[in-house]
C-alpha cells in the first residue's frame, strides 16, 4: 500500500510530501529527513504499543478498546481537577475536543508551549507580528535571519524546502540569491553555513536587539554594548546593513530567543524590531516550532 501526501508528525515543520509505503511487514519513506523517516518505522518497530493497557496491580494488562474508553471516563469523572496534557501531535479536531471535555470536566488543558514557545506566543501578544507564510518567504525572501535556532539540526528541511535553497519565484538561483544571518552563542552547523555569524554571549539577545533598534533610530549604541553581548558595534551595523539592504528579509527565531533570559522581552523585541524594519523593506517574522502541531494547540486554544 503506497500513500502520499502523508504529514510529518515530528518537528514543526510539518512537511506534507512524504511518501509511505507499508507492505510485508516492512515501510519505506520517501522525502523524510533522518528525523521523520526514524519516527514512520515506529509504525512497525515491534515496540510500538498496539492496544490499551490498563493497570493491574504493579503491572499492565491488554484490554479492549471500549474497556480502556470506560476506563478513562472513570479515572476522568473521578478527578476534582484533571490536567489534560494535549501533547503537540494529535489534529487541532482532536485538541478542539480535549479542551472542550477539559472545560466541561472543571480541569486544565495545557500542550508543549508551556516548555516551549510560549514566551515567543506572549511576545506577539504584546507586540503583534509581521508573519507570512512559508510559500511566500520561500518566492520572495532574499535574507534569512536564524536567531537562536539550529534548523539543520532541529528542523532538517527548513533550509532545503522553505527557506535558504529551493528556487523561488523571485529568487530563482536558490542559495545564490539569498544572504543568511545566523544568531547563536554555538557555532552550530547552521552558523557554519551562513554568511554573517553573529556569535553573541548566552542571555544578551534583548541587549542586541536593542543595539540593532538603537541604530536603526539613527543613533549609537552605549560602548557597554559590546562586553555585554560579545559583539562590536562594528559587527551589529554590519548585520543591520544587510538587513536594509535586502528586498525581503524573514527572521526565523528559536528557542534561544524565548528560553534565555528576557523571555517574552525578548521576543517581543524582535517582533518590534521586525514592525520597524518594515519602514525600510519588508520583512517578517516567525518560529521555528519543536513539534508538528504545537501551533495548532495555540491556534484552536486561542479562538476557543
Ligand atoms: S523537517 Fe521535520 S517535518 Fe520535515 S520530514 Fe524532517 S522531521 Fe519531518
Amino acid at each position: 500500500m503506497a500513500a502520499k501526501n502523508i504529514i510529518c508528525p515530528v518537528c514543526g515543520a510539518s512537511c506534507d510530501d512524504i511518501q509511505v509505503t507499508l507492505g510485508n511487514g516492512e515501510i519505506t519513506i520517501k522525502n523524510a529527513c533522518k528525523m521523520g523517516n526514524a519516527k514512520f518505522q515506529e509504525i512497525v518497530s515491534p515496540h510500538r504499543i498496539r492496544e490499551p493497557q490498563i493497570r493491574n496491580g504493579k503491572g499492565f494488562i491488554s484490554a479492549t478498546w471500549n474497556k480502556a474508553i470506560l476506563r478513562v471516563a472513570e479515572i476522568l469523572a473521578g478527578a476534582k481537577r484533571p490536567l489534560i496534557f494535549m501533547g503537540s501531535e494529535t489534529s487541532c479536531e482532536a485538541m478542539e475536543v480535549g479542551l472542550h471535555l477539559g472545560e466541561f470536566l472543571g480541569g486544565i488543558v495545557d500542550s508543549n508551549s508551556t516548555v516551549c514557545h510560549g514566551p515567543t506566543a506572549m511576545g506577539i501578544q504584546e507586540a503583534g507580528r509581521v508573519g507570512a507564510t512559508a510559500g511566500h518567504s520561500k518566492s520572495r525572501a532574499d535574507l534569512a535571519v536564524y536567531w537562536g535556532s539550529n534548523p539543520l539540526e532541529s528542523m532538517p528541511r527548513h533550509m532545503s524546502r522553505y527557506a535558504v535553497y529551493p528556487r523561488g519565484y523571485w529568487t530563482r538561483r536558490g542559495r545564490f540569491d539569498r544572504t543568511i544571518i545566523t544568531v547563536d552563542p554555538r557555532k552550530s552547523i547552521t552558523a557554519e553555513n551562513s554568511d554573517l555569524h553573529i556569535q553573541l554571549k548566552p542571555n544578551t539577545d534583548y541587549e542586541l536587539i536593542s543595539g540593532l533598534l538603537t541604530l536603526l533610530h539613527g543613533k549609537r549604541p552605549h560602548p557597554s554594548i559590546e562586553g555585554t553581548t560579545g559583539v562590536s558595534i562594528a559587527e551589529i551595523e554590519a548585520m543591520l546593513e544587510m538587513m536594509l539592504g535586502c528586498n525581503y528579509g524573514a527572521i526565523y527565531v528559536g528557542l534561544g530567543i524565548a528560553s534565555s533570559y528576557g523571555k517574552h522581552r525578548n521576543a517581543e523585541a524582535a517582533f518590534n524590531l521586525v514592525k520597524e524594519l518594515n519602514y525600510h523593506t519588508k520583512f517578517v517574522i516567525g518560529a521555528l516550532r519543536g513539534h508538528c502541531n504545537v501551533a495548532g494547540f495555540k491556534q484552536i486554544a486561542s479562538y476557543l
